[in-house]
């Protein structure tokens, strides 16, 4: 459901671009760059943007995924860390594997959510910053 979403504003985005004659066509490639904090869901993304693109000036364009680490950094002593650090601490804290799998999808819908348990791994401070691989972009337009 959030992965159609995204897609909707993708296409939306890159038709707007098309009409305003912002870029030329077709366009032959797209790179989206998806921080692993979205954790979307790859192929149910491509999925939507196929079919979304489907009789409109996207309709041959070739849609890449590339995804980013996400990357936070402790305000209070300056160390950074990885979203797979938070997914292995959320392992080690909580035992039930459905609690466990709400807290994600929490944070799928609500990113931000990120802020309501994530804390330094090193000092415990909750003041921490996220500096890479936050959210969704489009990286590159490539047209022949
Ligand atoms: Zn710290």
């Amino acid at each position: 459901m959030h992965e159609w979403s995204i897609a909707d504003s993708i296409v939306a985005t890159l038709l707007q671009l098309v009409e305003r004659g912002g870029i030329s066509q077709p366009i032959k490639r797209v790179v989206i760059q998806v921080g692993k904090l979205v954790q979307i869901e790859k192929d149910i993304l491509l999925f939507a943007l196929r079919e979304l693109s489907k009789n409109t000036p996207l309709e041959r364009t070739e849609f890449v995924l590339k995804e980013e680490d996400t990357v936070f950094r402790c305000n209070n002593c300056g160390y950074t860390w990885s979203w797979d650090d938070v997914v292995k601490e959320l392992e080690r804290e909580i035992q039930d594997k459905d609690l466990r799998k709400a807290y994600l999808e929490s944070m799928h819908m609500v990113p931000s959510m990120i802020y309501a348990f994530n804390k330094c791994p090193r000092c415990g401070s909750t003041d921490f910053e996220i500096i890479k691989g936050f959210d969704l972009s489009i990286e590159k337009i490539e047209t022949q």
